[in-house]
């Protein structure tokens, strides 16, 4: 399921497709060389390092996080996570370093 950001752009929206979010293709290219997404027979999906799993790349698994499009770990483990708070605090960490 895909449903387009009115914030974004259309300009990188040819990419392959409609798929959510829309990031820039060299943002797409260092998140694929890092291992965090990857090309499925035509749908992008993004890995989360929490459960270690791939899932489809758009706001039905990740929540949207700018600027890199999606959250950083699927929104099953954030649930777990904000359960704790120490968690999410590390969570917040992550994606600073991440970033
Ligand atoms: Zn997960």
């Amino acid at each position: 399921m895909c449903r387009n950001d009115p914030e974004v752009t259309e300009s990188v929206n040819t990419i392959n497709g409609p798929w959510c979010p829309l990031l820039p293709m060299e943002l797409i290219d260092r998140l694929i060389k890092k291992g965090r997404y990857r090309l499925v027979d035509g749908e992008w999906e993004k890995f989360c390092p929490r459960c270690s799993d791939w899932w489809p790349a758009d706001t039905e698994f990740f929540h949207p996080f700018k600027p890199y499009g999606l959250q950083y770990v699927c929104k099953a483990c954030e649930a777990e996570m904000a359960g704790r708070d120490s968690a999410s605090k590390a969570m917040v960490r992550m994606q600073q370093h991440a970033a």
